[in-house]
């Protein structure tokens, strides 16, 4: 039987997502890699019980999530069936599709087909009546964002979702479905991009589109997948993301400048009396458009590490300006 801590409230930092009701904890946990068909349950079982024992309110799924695509969702519910069901209302579950999910020309990208019969195949492998956010996971250049919209929209209205996302649109498509959404009354609550201190692609315009729109931003992979550690400082360890065939972390990211920088980064991180994976998540939490850091992890330790970082949370001009000079190289 597993109960939640009961000073989990006191850590952790909540912040209001964008223009909505709704407050997010700093740091997300996702299920991309590490709860899949491939992993160990009991790892993945002890890495949610610690968020939530954390104050990690916030679960990001997808329905692709594996491997196999799928699974990790369905490791999801076998653990809120388990040991999470009772504390249902404080959590919010976010599911997406978009990706490939199966053969067919309803398998993947965003017609309101592919949007809707996905969802209630996430539904029954989480085991739930409804997720809270449910997102469009990449934009579409062929359906309508009027579809694609307006499936987000009629998915809110029948109570399968509660809120509605998008992910990887660019400025100027967030813009549009932005309008789109609010005409229709379900106003867009967050966008789910990449950002981190390698990947700064939001900075041009995107972070500006959030503020204007209302919308809070929740960055994935602010890790960098696990480079913004110094735990490839000495080579690629066995069992960590980029030394598995199926990461998304090839050992050829791995690159001799990259870890230069990152070694002056671990440097000023320890000047502060932080972990390199603190300064990096302060780093990306600096912007007010961005409500969460969307973080992974492959043991409950990480978790830790990554709630530490609200502990302090500021970072002064000169100190964002060694990182710049560091990331410039
Ligand atoms: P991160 O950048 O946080 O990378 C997480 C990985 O970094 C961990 O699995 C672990 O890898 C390593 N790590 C984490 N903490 C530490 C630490 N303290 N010390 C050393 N290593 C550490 O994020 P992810 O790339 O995992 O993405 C996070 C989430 O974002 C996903 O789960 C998913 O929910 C979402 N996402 C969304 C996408 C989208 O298109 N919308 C795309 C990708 C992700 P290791 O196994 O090596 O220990």
């Amino acid at each position: 039987m597993y109960t939640p801590a009961d000073n989990r409230y006191e850590t952790m930092q909540y912040r209001r997502c964008g223009r909505s009701g709704l407050r997010l904890p700093a740091i997300s946990l996702g299920l991309w890699h590490n709860f899949g068909g491939v992993d160990r349950l009991e790892n993945s079982r002890a890495m949610l019980r610690r968020a939530f024992d954390l104050g990690i309110t916030h679960f990001d799924l997808a329905n692709n999530y594996g491997p196999p695509a799928g699974s990790a969702e369905e490791t999801f519910g076998q653990i809120m069936a388990q040991d999470l069901r009772p504390w249902r209302d404080e959590m919010i579950i976010s599911s997406k599709a978009g990706y490939y999910m199966w053969p067919g020309p309803y398998g993947e990208w965003g017609s309101r087909k592919y949007l809707i019969s996905s969802l209630d195949q996430s539904l029954r492998r989480m085991k739930l009546d409804y997720v809270d956010i449910f997102y469009h996971h990449r934009p579409d250049p062929d359906t309508p964002l009027e579809e694609t919209m307006g499936a987000l929209d009629q998915i809110v209205r029948s109570g399968k979702a509660l809120y509605a996302g998008i992910s990887n649109y660019r400025p100027e498509e967030t813009r549009r479905a932005a309008k789109i959404l609010r005409d229709l009354g379900t106003p867009c609550l967050i966008h789910q991009p990449s950002y981190s201190m390698f990947n700064r692609w939001v900075e041009d315009g995107l972070i500006d589109t959030l503020n204007d729109e209302g919308i809070g931003g929740i960055v994935f992979s602010p890790l960098a997948q696990g480079l913004l550690t110094d735990k490839y400082l000495g080579g690629i360890p066995e069992g960590s993301r980029a030394s598995k065939a199926h990461g998304f972390l090839r050992p050829e990211h791995v690159t001799d400048e990259k870890l230069a920088k990152v070694e002056k980064l671990n440097a000023l991180a320890q000047g502060r009396g932080q972990t390199l994976a603190q300064l990096a998540l302060v780093w990306v939490l600096r912007h007010t458009a961005v409500t969460s850091a969307l973080i992974g992890a492959s043991r409950p330790e990480q978790i830790d590490d990554a709630v530490g970082t609200v502990a302090n949370l500021a970072l002064s001009a000169d100190e964002l300006a060694q990182i710049e000079r560091i990331l410039a190289g």
